[in-house]
């Protein structure tokens, strides 16, 4: 016979307060939800999506944010699957056409490493150093890492490995083109852990990609008991018809207007231990300029850290003061959409788009790359135009991503002359600007990663996703949001199951 209901325990839906509906938050609460836990998320903004920004104007479809993603992270696929994505997939064509401009032309990116070899891309010494990797890497000298606290450089990482011209030729241009970072700032052990794990296990990166593969072959290659194999990810990049919003859209439609709460900006937070881990947390947010509050078992915090630093933290009722949670540094973006008529272009490109390095600039190239978004997506401009997205500024040149639209239209127009033989001015022009829209993983990340670990250590029921947290990709944004939801569901189930004991 079932117990009678003990006083004060909980026996309602468990509360869940996400806040931010970027790619991760609405991942975190879409899992909560199919769980069967009552979710609300905040969003600070009037529009969900964070950095998943889709615009469709006569005619025209570009992203302003993210414009592909990959599947690699599992919770990717079961999410895409789940939502009944995959008939909305959109591949590019010639998606493993990516160039990268050598001497002031794109030159053709070698898909595979033994492509690279027999390419001109790179010069003899450096094609040595690459086959030699596997005996002549170079060990960190770890006694330079603790001085300042810092941890190693992508640059110095890859110099170590390869050699000068693979940073500056490989790695710089990777780097801008998908955090708009730089290889001397950014951390290697935060950019590229599963790199720096690889060392750690194999000393030789080449050695230990073409190891750590074959062992994960051997893992995955019996029948497994009973359960049917995994569906293989399509490799490579993808977005969907209409662009990659189409994704937070899907999900925002399938938790409901009364889910989720559009500018709605939280202020505060305040935890007050209870008795079962129920209703310890009240949010305060503003709603149309009017203050209310939430109240949930637990929260999951996915707004960036510059935005959680403003925010005003309480437990047992008195303050949490967060002044041990570093500050963040972020790449300011220009992202501008510029369209040419097809006869205007001399020496149109088929492929994903063209990166552009640091060392480039002394050709006289300003941008940091463009995507050949509708040669990628013919549906996205007309059949006799073409649509470009390029990105401007990042830690290469920070002052140049906050120019006027008519200056970014020259800058944009100059290099796409250079590069693709665009002639006159573009027939249709977008500018938008993220003032931060990548945080840099610095050299000294893991003071940040420590402190959001802090708080989650103090704060019961606190857990902190997102692009601050477990990677800058989309993918990893929605592996780090499922991720947050996971911890929430076991807690709260474990918090139940104390108060059931009693
Ligand atoms: P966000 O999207 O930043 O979401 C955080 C949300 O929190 C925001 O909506 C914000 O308004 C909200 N918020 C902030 N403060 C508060 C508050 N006080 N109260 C309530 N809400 C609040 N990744 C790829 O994989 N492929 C790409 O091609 C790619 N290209 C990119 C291009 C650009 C220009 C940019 C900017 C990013 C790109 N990225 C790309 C990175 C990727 O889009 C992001 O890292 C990822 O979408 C971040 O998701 P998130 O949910 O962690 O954060």
């Amino acid at each position: 016979m079932a117990s009678p209901p003990k006083q004060d325990q909980p026996t309602s839906r468990k509360k869940v307060a996400v806040v931010g509906a970027g790619v991760s938050g609405l991942a975190a609460a879409y899992k909560l939800k199919s769980h069967g836990f009552d979710v609300t998320v905040l969003e600070a903004d009037e529009r969900a999506g964070g950095k998943l920004r889709s615009v469709s104007y006569k005619g025209l479809i570009w992203d302003e944010g993210a414009n592909t993603m990959t599947e690699s992270e599992p919770e990717v696929q079961c999410l895409l699957d789940d939502l009944g994505l995959r008939d909305k997939q959109q591949f590019p064509i010639s998606q493993n056409k990516r160039y990268i401009v050598r001497n002031g032309v794109p030159v053709l990116l070698p898909t595979n490493p033994i492509a690279l070899i027999k390419s001109n891309f790179l010069s003899a010494k450096s094609k040595f150093q690459i086959i030699l990797e596997p005996f002549l890497w170079k060990k960190y000298d770890s006694s330079k890492v603790s001085d300042d606290g810092t941890d190693e450089s992508v640059g110095g990482f890859f110099q170590r490995h390869f050699g000068k011209e693979v940073v500056d030729y490989l790695i710089d241009p990777i780097v801008a083109g998908t955090s708009a970072g730089d290889p001397d700032s950014l951390s290697m052990s935060h950019s590229f852990p599963e790199l720096w794990n690889i060392e750690k296990r194999f000393g030789s990166i080449l050695a230990g990609l073409v190891l750590s593969k074959f062992s994960t072959k051997k893992e995955s290659g019996g029948v497994r008991n009973g359960t049917t194999e995994k569906r293989k990810p399509r490799r490579g990049s993808f977005s969907f018809q209409n662009g990659m919003q189409t994704l937070t859209d899907t999900l925002s439609k399938e938790l409901g207007e009364d889910a989720l709460k559009l500018r709605s900006e939280v202020l505060s937070l305040s935890y007050n231990a209870g008795k079962y881990a129920s209703q310890n947390w009240s949010l305060i947010y503003s709603k149309d300029k009017n203050s209310k509050d939430l109240i949930a078992d637990a929260v999951i915090m996915t707004a960036p850290v510059c935005s959680v630093r403003e925010m005003k933290f309480m437990k047992g009722g008195i303050p949490f003061p967060l002044n041990f949670l570093p500050e963040v540094a972020y790449m300011p973006l220009s992202v501008m959409i510029t369209t040419f008529r097809k006869e205007s272009v001399k020496r149109p490109l088929e492929g994903f788009g063209v990166l552009v390095p640091s060392l480039e600039q002394q050709n006289g190239l300003r941008t940091l790359g463009t995507l050949f978004s509708s040669m990628m997506f013919p549906n996205r401009a007309s059949n006799d135009e073409y649509l470009y997205t390029t990105f401007i500024g990042g830690s290469r040149n920070r002052e140049l991503a906050k120019s006027s639209t008519d200056e970014l239209k020259q800058i944009v127009t100059t290099d796409l002359r250079q590069l693709l033989g665009v002639e006159g001015e573009p027939t249709f022009v977008n500018h938008f600007y993220w003032s931060k829209a990548f945080p840099l993983y610095g050299r000294n990340y893991d003071s940040v990663v420590k402190a959001i670990e802090t708080m989650e250590k103090n704060l019961p029921g606190f857990f902190y996703a997102g692009n601050h947290r477990d990677g800058l990709s989309v993918g990893k944004s929605i592996a780090s949001g499922c991720k947050a939801a996971d911890l929430v569901i076991s807690y709260l189930e474990s918090s139940t199951d104390q108060s059931c004991a009693e």
